[in-house]
């Protein structure tokens, strides 16, 4: 295994046809570490992946995976990465097992028992293993997944929103699994778009119309944004006339509805004040200074650049 970071790129740059969806995008993961890569729905995550394991070539841009170029040795990164696509790709009419032997010869495992076997027990696997992968549910099939990604020892492991729609408690399990992968030295670059998860990993990174926009751990991004925020508690339909009322206001950036408390920010930390100063003695209502959460940094990221966006892209 290689020193230094195990992914370092530099200006990444993917155009289709006319449109750059991916652009300029710098990025460091270093060993062990679970990277987590947030942004909406076609902001570029999926492309930057592809690019990273040598099965895109980008437009523009260069660095290293696992130290190898990802130009010039896309080949020998494929050998040495685990990459879990968005959509589950094994076969249905095949068991657990018969799925996990079939990506052993694919990638010509010696001791193919024996390794099925690991990867079987590993993923807690072994009790099912002759059921048919199309009778699994969700987050089973989830692991089968991560199963053949692991089965030929990748030293990266690239997932691609791996828990979309699967059920709390096995999104849960699953990163728990992440977890002990990476104690074990397995470094992971993994997309999603739950906030808990992306608060269960080491470090960030948010891109939005191709762009990176914040990188960091948790708190650095939640302090980057620069917000301050207030929470407030009340009778359901006040709280919902205050949303009302406060949306759009000087100072206020956004105001968003958790249950019956309704948070509220903005950058200028006194305009917000100002903002919500004639509420604030209102009885019935709790208010209380808060912490600006990860959800809140990163829709104050996408409005700042859908407005650029929007803007033709001047700052
Ligand atoms: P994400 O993973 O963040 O949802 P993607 O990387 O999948 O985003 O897509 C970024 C943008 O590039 C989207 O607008 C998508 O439609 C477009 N795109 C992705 N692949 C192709 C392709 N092969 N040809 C043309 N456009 C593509």
């Amino acid at each position: 295994m290689t020193e230094g970071p195990v992914i370092a790129v530099r200006g990444l740059t993917k155009r289709f046809g006319s449109r750059t969806v991916v652009d300029g995008v710098d990025l460091e993961v270093s060993r062990g570490q679970i990277h987590g890569f947030l942004g909406p729905n076609g902001s570029g995550k999926t492309t930057t992946i592809r690019m990273l394991c040598g099965l895109l070539v980008p437009d523009a841009g260069e660095g290293t995976c696992l130290g190898l170029d990802i130009r010039r040795d896309a080949w020998a990164i494929k050998q040495r990465v685990g990459y879990m696509t968005q959509r589950f790709s094994l076969y249905e009419d095949l068991t657990i097992r018969e799925n996990l032997d079939f990506v052993a010869r694919l990638y010509a495992l010696k001791d193919r028992r024996a390794q099925v076997d690991a990867a079987l027990k590993r993923l807690g696997l072994t009790d099912r293993a002759g059921q048919l992968a199309g009778t699994l549910s969700g987050g089973w099939k989830q692991r089968l997944a991560l199963a053949a990604c692991i089965l030929h020892r990748p030293d990266l492991l690239l997932l691609d929103e791996p828990t979309a729609g699967v059920d709390p408690k096995a999104r849960r399990e699953f990163w728990d699994e992440i977890h002990a992968l990476a104690a074990d030295g397995m470094t992971v670059l993994v997309s999603t778009h739950y906030m808990d998860e992306a608060e269960r990993c080491h470090r960030i990174a948010y891109i939005a119309y191709g762009k990176l926009l914040a990188k960091g751990t948790v708190e650095e991004v939640i302090a980057g944004s620069g917000l301050s925020s207030w929470h407030v508690a009340g009778p359901e339909r006040r709280i919902a006339e205050l949303a009302r009322t406060l949306n759009g206001a000087k100072g206020v950036e956004m105001v968003a509805p958790f249950g019956a408390t309704l948070h509220v920010s903005g950058q200028d930390s006194a305009a917000l004040d100002a903002a919500v100063a004639p509420y604030r003695e209102e009885p019935g209502l709790r208010w209380e200074r808060a912490e600006a959460t990860l959800e809140d940094a990163f829709i104050h990221l996408m409005t700042g650049a859908a407005d650029n966006f929007a803007g033709g892209g001047a700052a």
